[in-house]
């Protein structure tokens, strides 16, 4: 089975093969984490642990680790820094014994902190970034259909657009032709899930996202979720959502950011038209280090190009807006 793509604050989806765990709620250990003779440490309370002083820097708060921790339950090094980091500037524990018990200070000050997200949270969210991915695509299928219908050379924005973003004008003419094509069915149907929700069985647009209350991430999309079932075992099946971390309710997130969180999100999850998976080949803006190197035949599939070209589109500025970030593709540029 293909892997969940998670979106970190920093860096390139990373593939995983199972969900984070998306019960919520209150932060709980059942022995204490860290250092010291009480320690016991076992992984999934040091993975609590882990998750939730991530959190702390998602929620834009001092004190929490940088880069984030790995959340892999071994209480290594980074791990205990960041506790003892923790207990001085949040619970200003002027000497900090390192350790995390159940009940007392330390996870108390984290559980003010990590104030878990619902469904209401989520949608007031996408109430603002939701509107412009809309917008957005719309005016990227206008641009691509522009270049279509009146070839080359009418609008040199659009092409300007198109050469920049995917590099078109380093293909053959009849290669161009078909990457026009190719970009215009993706656009459509990226913009078909959030506007006509009902062709692919969803009630409206929102049931595409869902809320990922307790992983510090941006966002989880399986690549072509869209065509996985929508009930398995029974039950709603997680692949077939957008699916929203704490990381994107984070006041840095602006209804932009956003935006342009949900269109690279919108790539992996339809994929492209002819069937090819939309991955992280680099992230960043077309003229960003990680980006530049990339042929025509990788941003094709790059799903920050996409994202790029879109939020162009909307925006009518070829400026890299603020919050983009470059990285390398694949692994290379995961936290
Ligand atoms: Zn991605």
């Amino acid at each position: 089975m293909a892997p969940f793509l998670v979106m970190p604050t920093v860096g390139c989806c990373i593939p995983v093969s199972t969900l984070p765990d998306a019960s919520g709620g209150a932060i709980v250990i059942t022995k204490p984490v860290g250092q010291g003779p009480l320690a016991r440490n076992l992984p999934d309370d040091v993975k609590v642990i882990q998750d939730a002083l991530n959190q702390v820097v998602v929620n834009g708060e001092a004190g929490g680790p940088i880069p984030f921790l790995v959340v892999d339950g071994i209480k290594g090094p980074k791990t205990q820094a960041a506790i003892i980091d923790f207990q001085r500037v949040q619970v200003k524990i002027p000497n900090p014994d390192g350790v995390v018990e159940p009940g007392k200070q330390t996870i108390l000050r984290l559980d003010q902190i990590v104030t878990p997200k619902n469904k209401f949270d989520l949608n007031a969210k996408l109430a603002l970034a939701l509107p412009l991915a809309r917008t957005a695509l719309a005016a990227a299928v206008r641009n691509i259909t522009t270049v279509i219908t009146a070839g080359p050379g009418f609008s040199l924005t659009a092409d300007d657009r198109l050469n920049r973003h995917f590099r078109l004008d380093s293909l053959s003419p009849a290669e161009q032709s078909s990457a026009r094509v190719t970009l215009f069915e993706t656009f459509s149907e990226m913009a078909l899930v959030i506007n006509q929700p009902d062709l692919f069985g969803m009630f409206g647009a929102i049931e595409a996202f869902d809320v990922d209350p307790s992983n510090a991430k941006i966002a989880l999309t399986r690549p072509q979720g869209v065509f996985e079932p929508a009930v398995i075992d029974g039950g709603d099946n997680p692949a077939r959502h957008i699916r929203l971390g704490f990381g994107f309710f984070a006041p840095t997130v602006t209804p932009n950011f956003g935006a342009f969180i949900l269109l690279h999100e919108l790539s992996h999850f339809t994929g492209r038209r002819d069937g090819e998976s939309i991955d992280d080949h680099g992230r960043g803006w077309f003229n960003d280090t990680f980006i530049v190197p990339l042929s025509a035949e990788k941003r094709l599939l790059n799903a920050d190009s996409y994202a790029g070209f879109a939020f162009e589109c909307l925006t009518e500025s070829p400026v890299k807006p603020p919050f983009v970030t470059t990285a390398p593709g694949g692994l290379g540029g995961a936290r």
